[in-house]
């Protein structure tokens, strides 16, 4: 990221800016975010609200810089954000509406953005333990989807997600939207096909894969035995043979009428509620 601008002269970290130029170079830097290449190269992020950032912060999440609409500034959650990240060495950016409605390209922008470190899981240290779920999705496509599959495996009590080949970027603005805070609460790890089923054959995990063909009833599934990973195909051509022909089991979930298959968010949450069934309790979960 830049470090200097004009509306104030170069940066001090820790200091609490005010920009009011959508030309301003932090401002761009943070805007440029929204692209797949400028978070790839900073390896940073956007989360947009009050809430998401406070929810960062509570997980340890490292925020490079706080952004906070001049209206929100009296806030007493705002300023205990703004403390923070200043104690940590971020920069915080008072701003107008107008700069908010440019970063985040919305007509009622939320009145707080965090950009924070990005964290991927290495695949290496996933060692799934007993009474574990884990999800892993084929080439994801849909941002929405993910993001709710995310949103999804946190409320399931899921121990992560493994994003298989070619996937949408779980860093997205619109991935990290539909997660709903869930992106910092549930980690993300990604594989080549061929890096999954390496990883597969050293873990003892019993890989149960959805297809439209499967012959198996997802009922009927022992999800107790082994800790299981969920593999999910692409929303358009499904699983290929080269991972389905690997799975420990091929379930299918019954449908009725006329759609030929489910959103694969859908499909995955179904899914998830019934191999963690055994551990969802009313009396023990919220
Ligand atoms: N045209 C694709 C196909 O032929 O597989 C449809 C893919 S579907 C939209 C996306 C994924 O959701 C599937 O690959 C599968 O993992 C899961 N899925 C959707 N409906 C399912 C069902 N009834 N049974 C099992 N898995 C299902």
């Amino acid at each position: 990221m830049n470090n200097d601008h004009r509306e104030g002269g170069p940066r001090k970290v820790g200091q609490v800016k005010e920009i009011t130029s959508l030309a301003n170079p932090i401002i761009k830097d943070i805007k440029a975010l929204t692209q797949k290449k400028s978070r790839e190269e900073t390896g940073t992020f956007i989360a947009e609200g009050l809430k998401l950032v406070i929810d960062a912060l509570e997980l340890g999440w490292t925020i490079r810089t706080l952004v906070y609409a001049k209206t929100a500034k009296s806030k007493p959650l705002v300023e205990q954000m703004a403390a923070r990240t200043v104690a940590s060495g971020g920069l915080v950016l008072e701003v107008n509406e107008k700069v908010l409605v440019s970063i985040t390209r919305r007509d009622n922008p939320q009145m707080v953005v965090g950009v924070f470190d990005q964290r991927w899981k290495p695949l290496k240290d996933i060692r799934p333990r007993d009474g574990e779920t884990w999800v892993a999705l084929d080439r994801v496509r849909d941002p929405g989807n993910l993001g709710t599959i995310i949103r999804t495996c946190d409320a399931a009590g899921a121990s992560g997600v493994i994003l298989v080949g070619d996937a949408t970027d779980p860093f997205s603005i619109e991935t990290v939207r539909a997660t709903m805070g869930s992106v910092f609460a549930v980690p993300v790890a990604k594989a080549t096909q061929e890096e999954f089923l390496a990883w597969k054959k050293t873990v003892g995990v019993s890989v149960v894969a959805t297809h439209l063909a499967g012959a198996v009833d997802y009922r009927t599934i022992d999800y107790k035995r082994k800790p299981v990973v969920l593999l999910m195909g692409n929303e358009q051509s499904g699983l290929p043979d080269a991972l389905a022909t690997q799975a420990d089991a091929l379930a299918r979930i019954p449908q009725a009428g006329r759609a030929d298959s489910l959103n694969l968010a859908v499909a995955t949450a179904v899914m998830l509620f019934e191999a963690r069934r055994h551990v969802l309790t009313l009396s023990e979960t919220r």
